[in-house]
């Protein structure tokens, strides 16, 4: 997926379980993923979000 703050930056999520940090998806019955935990990019835009139900939930 591409950075949803604007910057545009691909962010890898590493889904592998013998690598830190990792995140764990859940899909719904809809097929919505969403992410634990929260993603902060600490480069480029430095944009901290959910992936809830697949929608962007801002953190502030
Ligand atoms: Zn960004």
């Amino acid at each position: 997926m591409s950075c949803p703050g604007g910057c545009g930056v691909q962010i890898s999520l590493s889904l592998n379980p013998d690598r830190r940090p990792r995140w764990s998806v859940e899909t719904d019955f809809w097929g919505r993923p969403t992410m634990s935990p929260s993603i902060h990019q600490h480069r480029a835009c430095s944009c901290h979000f959910w992936v809830k139900k697949g929608l962007i939930e801002w953190c502030r």
